[in-house]
């Protein structure tokens, strides 16, 4: 393999990648991220093809540019990760843009060769590159927890082996210990490897980005917007799961259907926020006296549904009083008081269907509602 033909490969992977990132920040241009990162892939593409047309020739400008395209890539790389971990900018980057240019400004002064520029260019990347992984490791709360969260870092260790065998090779050359012709292992770290680590880095930073899209939409079919609990869709889904699975393994499970007492009046009085805000903490109240393991959702306007796998009669009760009692408890901001009344109903022995149980839940609610609210019924 021949260096102009690595070379190449290595240009047009960049370039293709910068087509990608430029192609999915046109999808949704509001993003940040996508912007810095197609940025970040067009300069290093374009730094790259001058480096390497540049080659053998000693000229300045095209030494200076390259270099500087390149690490002002490297550093919009790492400003895409830090608005996609919605973290402010930093002007670290910049500092270090100008340190490379003015040192490299002076080597091109006294006629460095290659692999001595090599020692200003590598360890500034270096330094971007260490910034980047930072950012990931902060961002992501530390080691990986997924595939996809894996890739970027992967490819970025990769840079950083690579860029600490690229100043070893140098070194050799110039104390005269290789030879200063292309080798295959110095075409290997100036153009081979640094396409594969390219490439997972990219390619990881994309997939971070679909992966949390994915996880937002998720959350957005399965989440209601107002109270932050799970919507009647996931809330029914999720109970039919648990009540297949307590007829199966003959387990407990109760149902609570809550409803807030008299809640047309917040509305008439304080108005609409003022009800929103009533539906937002009654919600934060619910989930927070039920247990990690107990599904809470928000059935309709101003009433919720617990699906609590486990509980049976006796513990139903306890948890119908506990309820009532929170929310009778709590001081809402400027409304009078709160109360809410709970329909309970325990899976019977025989088989049950899921909208039966509800029905029996709503009968028990219907049940508190008319003997006075503000209280459960099983
Ligand atoms: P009861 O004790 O019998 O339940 O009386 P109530 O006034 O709570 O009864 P009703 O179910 O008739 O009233 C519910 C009201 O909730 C009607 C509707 O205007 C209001 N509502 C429904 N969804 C929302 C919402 O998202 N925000 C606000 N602020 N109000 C809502
Ligand atoms: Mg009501
Ligand atoms: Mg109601």
């Amino acid at each position: 393999m021949d260096s102009l033909t690595a070379g190449i490969a290595l240009i047009l992977v960049q370039f293709c990648i910068a087509l990608v990132m430029a192609g999915v920040y046109f999808t949704a241009r509001t993003e940040t991220c996508t912007r810095y990162w197609s940025l970040a892939s067009c300069l290093i593409a374009l730094g790259i093809l001058v480096a390497i047309f540049n080659n053998r020739a000693f000229d300045p400008v095209a030494i200076l540019f390259a270099s500087a395209t390149i690490v002002t890539g490297g550093i919009l790389q790492w400003h895409g990760i830090l608005a996609f971990y919605k973290q402010p900018a930093s002007s670290i980057g910049w500092y270090i843009l100008v340190i490379m240019l003015a040192a490299m400004a002076t080597a091109l002064f006294f006629k460095a060769v290659p692999q001595q520029r090599l020692f200003i260019s590598t360890p500034l990347v270096t330094v971007v590159l260490i910034l980047s992984l930072r950012t990931i490791w902060i961002g992501q709360g530390g080691w990986p927890r997924s595939f996809v969260q894996a890739l970027a870092p992967a490819g970025i260790i990769l840079l950083l082996i690579n860029n600490c065998v690229r100043m070893v090779i140098s070194g050799m050359q110039l104390t005269g210990h290789l030879s200063l012709d292309r080798s295959i292992l110095e075409i290997l770290a100036a153009f081979v490897v640094p396409t594969a680590g390219m490439l997972l880095f990219s390619i990881g930073l994309l997939l971070l980005y679909f992966e949390r899209m994915v996880d937002e939409n998720r959350h957005l079919a399965t989440h209601d917007e107002l109270s932050r609990l799970l919507n009647r869709r996931a809330i029914d889904a999720g109970g039919e799961r648990e009540l297949e699975l307590a007829l199966r393994l003959k387990r407990h499970l109760t149902v609570a259907f809550i409803d807030i007492d008299m809640f047309k009046r917040f509305n008439d009085e304080f108005g609409h926020a003022s009800g929103d805000m009533v539906i937002t903490d009654v919600a934060a109240i619910l989930s927070e006296t039920c247990r990690n393991i107990d599904l809470v959702g928000r059935y309709g306007g101003e009433e919720f549904l617990i699906v609590l796998p486990g509980v049976n009669q006796d513990d139903a009760v306890t948890v119908g009083q506990r309820l009532v009692e929170a929310v009778h408890r709590y001081r809402f901001l400027g409304v009078h008081p709160v109360t809410i009344s709970v329909g309970l109903a325990t899976l019977p022995d025989m088989t049950c269907s899921w909208d039966q149980l509800i029905r029996r839940a709503d009968a028990a609610l219907y049940e508190a509602k008319s003997l006075g609210r503000n209280r459960y019924c099983i």
